[in-house]
């Protein structure tokens, strides 16, 4: 009878903890790494999914032992260093092909190939992996629609209600009104109603009082672009 595969694994790890407390450094070699990658696979259709630890993003990691000190280290670079070999080094990125979609457990070499930065981008976007889009759960409390200003909005104070505000909903209208007529121009109009020419652009941008609609009837307003500084204006006519 020959030894059991466990008696042969609790020797090796044995072996391994000696060498360790002898400082011996110790790596794992290439049989014994597909051994730990494999144990740690789940074959899902085509893909071997890992079910190990996984790192942001959902890629697998795993720990392995490199001259007596360990690293974690990508399964699916890992799977590709055993079973496809060494990496092309122009490109930085090694994607996740799989024919329903990538996967980032996905360790099928068969699965994989190396991309540039824009090819990895492009698929994380076409996959939804990117940003809010991968998460949207997480993200709900964001949009704030449990919140009494949305349950409610005629609760909310605004405009001449706030005790504060210098103008009435009628003066916003006027202002809006003469601006669009081009009766007043800001300066003229910030006189008439003591406020300043900022809150007398935002009136008319709609920015402030933005709950009182803008009139129809009016001629859209034409809002001045912003003068270029002299440096770049000189920068363009050279
Ligand atoms: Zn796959």
């Amino acid at each position: 009878m020959g030894q059991s595969n466990l008696s042969i694994a609790l020797k090796e790890s044995w072996a391994r903890r000696k060498a360790l407390e002898k400082r011996v450094p110790v790596t794992f070699t290439d049989a014994e790494l597909k051994k730990r990658l494999l144990a740690g696979i789940d074959v899902i259709g085509e893909c071997w999914i890992w079910r190990g630890a996984k790192r942001n993003g959902g890629y697998g990691v795993i720990g392995i032992l490199k001259n007596g000190k360990w690293y974690t280290q990508s399964t699916h670079r890992l799977a590709w260093k055993l079973f496809r070999g060494e990496k092309p080094s122009d490109l930085p990125f090694l994607l996740h092909k799989c024919p329903g979609g990538g996967n980032p457990a996905c360790c099928n070499p068969l699965h994989l190939a190396w991309g540039t930065a824009k090819e990895n981008t492009d698929d994380m976007m076409k996959a939804g992996h990117l940003g809010r889009s991968r998460h949207p759960e997480s993200y709900e409390h964001l949009r704030c629609d449990g919140h009494w200003t949305r349950k409610k909005p005629s609760k909310v104070v605004r405009g001449s209600r706030i005790n504060t505000s210098k103008l009435s909903e009628n003066d916003v209208r006027e202002i809006r009104r003469k601006y669009a007529l081009k009766l007043a121009n800001t300066v003229v109009l910030s006189k008439e109603y003591k406020i300043t020419t900022v809150q007398v652009s935002k009136i008319i941008r709609g920015v402030n009082w933005s709950h009182i609609p803008f009139d129809p009837a009016l001629p859209a307003m034409v809002i001045k672009p912003k003068r270029k500084s002299p440096i770049k204006r000189k920068a363009a006519t050279s």
